[in-house]
């Protein structure tokens, strides 16, 4: 499994200069290339390959007067750059032929000197980890890292990226065999239904309450949105403000992280199974609360648990979003209906139960949950390649052994 471990990067006045150069020429080769595709398409030609268009923007342009400054930069770093697009192309044909999951990819796109955020790839050829614990990048030196963790393995690349607020990061992929963290077995388990009142509730009735990252600080955000408009085209004093926009809208991204790394960790450290509901988040993200949801995060929050649920043997059930988890009594398995959003609390006509509505909810997520490894034939190969799909749409992934399931008597509830 591939694994990104980022640092913050300290790189001094000529290295940041050469670093200025190697982004750009990254960004030249890339658009080159894409240009010639794009006119060979228009001219009828078939496509140009990959060796071919190596040659055409690197060999062949380092000779011209017009591109001879290529050779100021490390070449491997282009010659990754044409790599990279040629992964895209390949993403994009593939998403087109219905070869590739998830959402549809689209066709490469020429990168503009104005994008705020700027990177470059280093192979294995063109950096190395230094005695001194300094990562030394082709052609730019030994640059000062804030190293914030180990590495587990040595790293096969990475990229240096300078963030809109001016930031210098250096982004590794590291290679780690699955399932080699993991954990002991636990024998909890929980159910999680995520919202925007609470971020998270669990089935035990524990809440984690929601940041609101972006509203926390929406008027400061607002007043430096609104200093940078003012701020004439070109000038110095628009571009200080824009680094001050970026610098809070950075602030505002690492609280976000931090939260979702935190929260996931210790979801998957304290669970053997964690049960969680997969919203629609694209609808939710077009309807009322747009603003909110984005700022959420659940997808990025969904793939964190995923990943670490993998990484670390654990269980993670997913269960389809037309599951009526805030609809039913978790005791009895009536059907309350459809609850206003301001009702926080009911109670069952049927055996007279008491429910805070976020956690009968979590609860009743964690029983179909169980209901569905119960009913599911659940392909446990060796170690952790087992996997198993449902009648109900849910993906399954289960841990190391077979599942032990906390009997359904959790709460006083009886599955319904
Ligand atoms: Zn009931």
């Amino acid at each position: 499994m591939r694994l990104r471990y980022n640092f913050r990067l300290y790189p001094d006045a000529p290295q940041r200069e050469m670093l200025a150069k190697t982004f750009g020429c990254a960004r030249v080769v890339w658009n080159d290339a894409l240009a010639a595709r794009k006119a060979a398409r228009q001219a009828g030609l078939p496509f140009i390959g990959d060796a071919e268009i190596q040659r055409l923007v690197l060999t062949a342009a380092k000779k011209t007067p017009g591109r001879a400054w290529l050779t100021e930069v490390s070449s491997v770093v282009l010659q990754q750059s044409v790599r990279d697009l040629n992964t895209a192309y390949r993403n994009f044909f593939d998403s087109v032929r219905g070869r590739r999951r998830g959402p549809r990819m689209g066709l490469p796109r020429f990168k503009s000197r104005h994008e705020h955020r700027q990177t470059a790839r280093f192979n294995s050829n063109a950096f190395s980890l230094t005695a001194q614990g300094r990562l030394y990048l082709a052609k730019v030196g030994e640059v000062e890292v804030r190293w914030s963790r180990a590495l587990p393995a040595a790293p096969s690349s990475v990229t240096v990226v300078k963030d809109a607020a001016g930031r210098y990061f250096c982004s590794f992929v590291v290679m780690v065999a699955d399932g080699g963290e993991v954990l002991p077995e636990v024998d909890t388990e929980t159910g999680i239904d995520l919202g925007l009142t609470h971020y998270a509730t669990f089935s035990t009735g524990d809440k984690v309450t929601n940041p609101k990252w972006l509203r926390r600080r929406e008027k400061k955000l607002a007043r430096l949105q609104r200093s940078l408009s003012g701020k004439e085209e070109g000038s110095k004093n628009r571009d200080k403000a824009r680094v001050q926009l970026a610098r809070q809208h950075a602030k505002v991204a690492d609280a976000r992280r931090d939260f979702l790394h935190k929260t996931t960790t210790s979801i998957i450290l304290e669970n053997q199974g964690t049960h969680i509901e997969t919203l629609s988040v694209r609808g939710l993200a077009r309807g009322r609360n747009a603003r909110s949801v984005n700022d959420a995060s659940w997808g990025a929050f969904l793939a964190l648990l995923e990943g670490k649920a993998a990484r670390y043997g654990r269980m993670l059930v997913k269960i389809g979003g037309w599951y009526p988890s805030s609809q039913l009594c978790p005791c009895c398995g009536w059907k309350v209906g459809k609850l206003a959003l301001q009702v926080r609390e009911w109670d069952c006509r049927r055996c007279g139960e008491h429910h805070d509505r976020d956690v009968a909810a979590a609860i009743n997520i964690l029983l179909e949950g169980q209901r569905i490894l119960r009913t599911t034939r659940i392909t446990v190969a060796a170690g952790l390649a087992g996997h198993g799909e449902n009648d109900c749409g849910g993906q399954v992934r289960p841990g190391e052994a077979t599942p032990t399931l906390a009997p359904p008597g959790i709460y006083g509830a009886q599955a319904a």
